[in-house]
């Protein structure tokens, strides 16, 4: 299989061939078809695997241009994961005017602030500083497209469930939702049946 026969638009196209990448990984090859067919996912995956590029081209193939709305979140556990993230985000985004904003802990929430009221199209974050940036009324998930959950065992093992549930909780429900865990734990499968649509796909 080749990038081109997945179904991911031109824009996308040219800045994975920019980025070098000749052929999509196995990880890849599966989630990219299931997200573009509007369908909820759930993805054993490493780090390493190609994960990111999984969810990022056809989230940034899809999501509505323009808005000033957030469209999409990704939740990782810790904010080195969330900046290589957002990092692989911007490349792929690189010929569309997506505005992308890593927010974590540790860093100045009035610029966070500032930068959310100006307008964001996709949010990648740690859950703490989510939900403090959610609770503030500063970050609205009610009409995102993609909730994507990245090394949800992680999540679990650092004790970010209840976080994670009330992320999930203020999302809206017309949404596509993909989790990708190294591991699946009975935690993570229960989450995911509470979380995911019924026809949702899983891939290994
Ligand atoms: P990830 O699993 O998302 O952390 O990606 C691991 C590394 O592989 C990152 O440096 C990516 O930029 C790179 N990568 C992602 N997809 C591909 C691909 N199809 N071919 C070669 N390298 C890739």
């Amino acid at each position: 299989k080749k990038f081109c026969d997945l179904g991911l638009s031109k824009n996308v196209l040219k800045a994975i061939d920019d980025m070098g990448f000749e052929e999509p990984s196995k990880i890849q090859e599966q989630v990219i078809p299931v997200l573009l067919s509007g369908v909820d996912c759930i993805g054993q995956a490493q780090t390493g695997t190609g994960k990111t590029l999984a969810f990022g081209a056809p989230v940034i193939s899809e999501i509505e241009k323009g808005g000033s709305h957030v469209k999409c979140i990704v939740l990782a556990p810790t904010r080195e994961l969330a900046v290589q993230v957002n990092d692989e985000l911007v490349r792929i985004a690189k010929y569309e005017k997506i505005r992308i904003l890593p927010i974590y802990g540790g860093q100045p929430i009035d610029r966070q602030i500032k930068t959310l009221k100006r307008g964001v199209d996709i949010v990648v974050g740690t859950p703490g500083r989510v939900i403090d940036l959610i609770n503030r009324r500063v970050l609205d998930l009610s009409a995102i497209e993609f909730l994507i959950l990245d090394e949800a065992d992680e999540m679990l093992n650092m004790g970010f469930i209840d976080d994670i549930e009330e992320i999930l909780k203020h999302a809206n429900e017309d949404r596509q939702t993909l989790f990708f865990s190294a591991t699946m734990p009975p935690a993570i499968r229960k989450l995911a049946s509470k979380y995911l649509k019924e026809n949702s796909k899983q891939v290994t």
